[in-house]
């Protein structure tokens, strides 16, 4: 496969962009090799500027769960476009917006539009602390809610990746109001509870995680966060950043049952464009400026283009609950596929899977947090990575990542990527 338009692209920017990236995990640092610069891309296809052809397995790591340049999202960005790109001024289209999210999610009385998921996730925890008047969080290791200081404690996603311990430039006053502990693990939620009385504002949590790979929640794990939050006051967030809009319509809020006192979204939610919301429940964020004084604000908050991406995406995916259907029903075909392959292969493996969200890790052992995830054969998993893109098949660039199904995928697609594993696995192992 020839790349030589992506390698002088790669080595052009990073003249001019630290690593040549605009966020780490795309440079493939931890799988070496180039990182494909892409000319365009529709519907299950990515193209890189040297005109190869790839089935996508990311979709902008969730936002394109219809497919690139879908054209009903396409079309009503154009038509936007004409009227200005941006007014700073309230628009009937965010209302819109605000009640379509309000019917299809569980708990969300009120909500907020932001510009990304790193803004929801950080501006839901100021709320908390606002709400309840207590500085300390907990979140798990391995998860993931965007880069603000006090997430980048034991975090997933490139964090982990990167294994990056510290993060230079996060103080440690910062980082000592973020406890952690291992996912899943209920009683280390209640130690940290216990060891902090009237202390911990909320618990935040990717409530499927898919930062360290897919992980689920044990049974009873996430009703049990619930009843410490209740018994002590605690905010519960879901940062359903990759869940909300992919899970269910509800997120996991609604896959499985739990409530949330405060939910962040992102990715779906813009169908590409940059837009990320947080929302909940009323007495909560009634706490939210102009109404209280909990401070919050952005000059592109809803902007219209990114809101009509939105909103034309979010419409269909309600008017339409058979694709989600659809697109579980997909995953699990792959899913069931590369168990075939893989178990022929006789290498070790566990696949973990939920709706169109599904990671495969080279391990022996159940995988249900970060230790197992980073216990895996990860030098494996590198070479599986590469011998898939020459086959065609662009997969998440980190063992560290779920990867998403688009609904473009076609069964013929899929046939294509379990083949193309049992080709890699014979040539990798
Ligand atoms: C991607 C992600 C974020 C951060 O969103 P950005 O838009 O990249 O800032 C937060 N939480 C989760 C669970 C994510 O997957």
């Amino acid at each position: 496969m020839d790349i030589s338009n992506s390698k002088s692209l790669f080595s052009r920017a990073q003249l001019s962009i630290p690593g040549g990236v605009n966020s780490p995990v795309r440079a493939f640092k931890s799988v070496g090799g180039t990182p494909l610069f892409i000319k365009h891309a529709k519907g299950a296809y990515l193209y890189d500027v040297d005109g190869n052809k790839y089935i996508d397995y990311i979709a902008s790591w969730g936002p394109m769960i219809l497919g690139h340049a879908y054209e009903p999202v396409v079309k009503a960005i154009q038509e936007q476009a004409v009227f200005s790109t941006s007014y700073g001024a309230p628009t009937e289209l965010e209302i819109k917006m605000a009640e379509l999210i309000r019917s299809m999610a569980p708990n969300v009385d009120l909500i907020r539009m932001v510009s990304s998921g790193t803004e929801a996730c950080m501006s839901a925890v100021r709320v908390a602390r606002g709400y309840t008047g207590r500085n300390k969080i907990i979140k798990f290791e391995g998860c993931y809610h965007g880069h603000a200081d006090s997430f980048l404690v034991k975090a997933g996603s490139g964090v982990a990746t990167f294994n990056i311990q510290t993060v230079p430039g996060v103080t440690a006053g910062v980082s000592n109001d973020t406890l952690t502990c291992a996912y899943n693990d209920l009683e280390a939620v209640e130690r940290l509870v216990s060891e902090n009385p009237n202390e911990i504002a909320a618990i935040i949590i990717e409530a499927v995680a898919g930062n360290m790979g897919c992980i689920l929640p044990k049974e009873g794990f996430l009703k049990g966060l619930r009843k410490i939050c209740d018994d002590h006051n605690i905010v519960l967030i879901f940062d359903e950043v990759m869940t909300g809009f992919r899970l269910a319509l509800g997120g996991v809020q609604e896959k499985l049952g739990i409530d949330a006192d405060l939910v962040t979204y992102g990715k779906v939610i813009g169908a590409g464009m940059p837009v990320g919301a947080f929302g909940g429940k009323r007495h909560i964020m009634e706490m939210v400026s102009p109404l209280g004084n909990v401070y919050q604000a952005g000059t592109l908050s809803g902007n219209p283009i990114a809101m009509i991406a939105g909103y034309t995406l979010l419409t269909i995916l309600k008017e339409q609950p058979e694709i989600l259907a659809e697109l579980d029903a997909k995953t699990l075909y792959l899913k069931e596929g590369l168990e075939r392959v893989l178990k022929a292969s006789g290498t070790p493996y566990v696949i973990n899977h939920l709706g169109s969200m599904i990671s495969v890790h080279f391990s022996e052992h159940p995988v249900t947090d970060f230790a197992s995830a980073a216990a895996a054969n990860n030098n494996l998993f590198k070479k599986y990575f590469h011998a898939m893109l020459n086959r065609g098949i662009y997969l998440p660039p980190s063992a560290f990542e779920s990867w998403f199904l688009n609904n473009a995928l076609s069964y013929e697609d899929l046939n294509k990527t379990i083949a193309a594993t049992e080709e890699s696995l014979k040539e990798i192992l």
